[in-house]
């Protein structure tokens, strides 16, 4: 459903003023109040929700962040700037490069102000492949950096830096206690001693635009009760993104839609403010983009297996990032994937794959997939020929990950879509600039609007290259930007 902007001359009266309206307080709403409020604005943040967090809450914290942050150094990781960056441009080829230069050479900046607005990080390194690992550690690879060819391209480091959760043994994606609900409540309380007026069960419903076409106001309700609040330097948008809107799903981001797929997140990311951004004449960017998952490690084990299509070919390097993997069995035919483990590397999923079955040859496990005759012997007896001297030459998987699957019996686990919980959320948003404003199709800025998170398009656009991390990296980075550069605007 379309919204409309109410025009300033329509507003009989408002019922508040401040300098920064931000709206929605998850990691792009807080970053934005807490530099606004520095920058000495006067700021208000309206959450419909009755507390703060939203979907960052739920996480688990990972946030991605690197050329030398105080936790790599600890630990002997060498990373730069220019690295980060490289691998970055790699990994979102279509996003806007000087949003990732300016990412990756304020990274250690970032991770400064994390660590200084909410708590610090463990100081530890977890050197494991794993999906969450659920140990304290906060430094781990949460990505494809040591993944050919982007291994080649930028020096690899592991950047996901994990807040700490309330416990050393905080297990489980999606429950509170988590480093999410660790770094929102730092970041609130941080905000509330600045001395950020928070209004919370308010829901944002139309923004009011002056006759220049500059965003001076909202329209919420509270209780049924409309409010009228006065954003003399600029509103800035946070609301998240759009998963728990089927209809917007269903219009912008189709696949993903498929109730096949779960939908991670706070039940209010429903794409309020990507609707009030377009109302002001905003342009939506990779709104088709989406986070999916559904690892088959850990087992660390499991990683010198070979993901097989219903063809019994590969296509993918198995040591790829979680989501990559499943974004890549997603593009098979019949969306369908096994992974073939041999006795001496087969283990059970920590997540929830099915195992299909064993058997004492390749070949009756060929017949009983119904993969074509031949296909899978041919795809292991090459796999295998090269693995014997530690190579893998159609996909290059890391030597330490490669070793021959000869030993029987074999197994074969279900990787097809649809046959485990596959989770994800959204990645699309408003086409911003590197400073947050809102833009117009034409690449102007639209006055008096800024938004971050993931009601904007930043970093993260899909599977195949998201590295986790990215998300609360560039809502809580881009929500600094918008607040910094919203409260430097003359007052409307
Ligand atoms: C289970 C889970 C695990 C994840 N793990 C990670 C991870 O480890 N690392 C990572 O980078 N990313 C992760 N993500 C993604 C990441 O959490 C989000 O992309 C990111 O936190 C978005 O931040 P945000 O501030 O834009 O939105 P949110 O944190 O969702 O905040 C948006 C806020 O806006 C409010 N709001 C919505 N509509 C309105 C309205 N009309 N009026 C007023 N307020 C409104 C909502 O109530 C909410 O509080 C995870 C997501 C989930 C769900």
């Amino acid at each position: 459903m379309a919204f409309e902007t109410i025009a300033l001359g329509d507003v009989e009266r408002f019922d508040e003023t401040t300098d920064v309206l931000v709206i929605g307080l998850g990691a792009a709403g807080a970053g934005a109040a807490i530099e606004a409020r520095r920058a000495g604005a006067d700021v208000t943040v309206i959450e419909r929700a009755s507390a703060g967090g939203g979907s960052t809450a739920l996480s688990g914290g990972f946030i991605y962040l690197g050329g030398g942050t105080r936790v790599q150094k600890l630990n002997g990781i060498e990373d730069s700037a220019q690295d980060m960056y490289l691998y970055l441009r790699e990994m979102s080829p279509e996003a806007d490069p000087a949003k990732a230069r300016l990412y990756a050479d304020s990274s250690v900046d970032h991770f400064d102000w994390i660590e200084a607005n909410a708590v610090p990080f463990d100081d530890r390194f977890y050197p494991h492949k794993h999906y969450e690992h659920s140990s304290a550690e906060s430094l781990a690879w949460t990505g494809n950096e040591q993944v050919w060819p982007y291994r080649e391209i930028a020096k690899p480091a592991p950047r996901g830096h994990k807040m700490p959760g309330k416990d050393e043994k905080h297990v489980g994606v999606g429950e509170t206690g988590g480093g999410g609900q660790v770094l929102m409540e730092g970041l609130i309380a941080t905000a509330e001693t600045l001395g950020v007026r928070i209004e919370c069960d308010a829901n944002a419903r139309q923004l009011i635009v002056d006759a220049d076409g500059r965003v001076v106001g909202l329209r919420y309700t509270r209780f049924q009760q409309d409010h009228y609040v006065r954003a003399r330097r600029g509103v800035v948008l946070a609301t998240g993104g759009f998963s728990m809107n089927q209809e917007m799903m269903d219009e912008y981001c189709p696949v993903f839609a498929d109730e096949v797929f779960g939908k991670l997140g706070s039940g209010y990311v429903q794409g309020v403010g990507h609707r009030l951004g377009e109302s002001a004449g905003g342009v939506f960017e990779h709104m088709d983009g989406f986070f999916i998952t559904s690892p088959f490690y850990p087992p660390e084990s499991l990683l010198k297996a070979i993901l097989v299509n219903v063809e019994g070919k590969r296509f993918v390097a198995e040591d790829s990032y979680h989501s990559r993997s499943t974004a890549a069995v997603l593009a098979q035919p019949e969306r369908r994937a096994y992974l073939i483990c041999d006795n001496a590397i087969f283990g059970r999923c920590e997540y929830p794959h099915d195992l299909i079955d064993a058997w004492e040859t390749v070949e009756e496990m060929e017949r009983d997939l119904k993969l074509p005759e031949g296909a899978l012997q041919k795809t292991m007896a090459n796999y295998n020929a090269h693995a014997a001297s530690g190579e893998d030459p159609e996909f290059r998987k890391l030597p330490k990950w490669v070793q021959p699957l000869t030993e029987a019996p074999f197994a074969a686990i279900d990787c097809s879509i649809g046959s485990t919980p596959i989770l994800g959320f959204t990645l699309g948003g408003l086409k911003t600039s590197a400073k947050g404003e809102v833009l117009y199709a034409d690449g102007r800025p639209i006055p008096g609007l800024y938004a971050a998170g993931a009601c904007a398009s930043n970093l993260a656009y899909d599977s195949m290259g998201y590295s986790t991390g990215t998300c609360i990296g560039e809502s809580t980075f881009f929500g600094r930007q918008c607040g910094k550069y919203a409260a430097a605007q003359a007052a409307a």
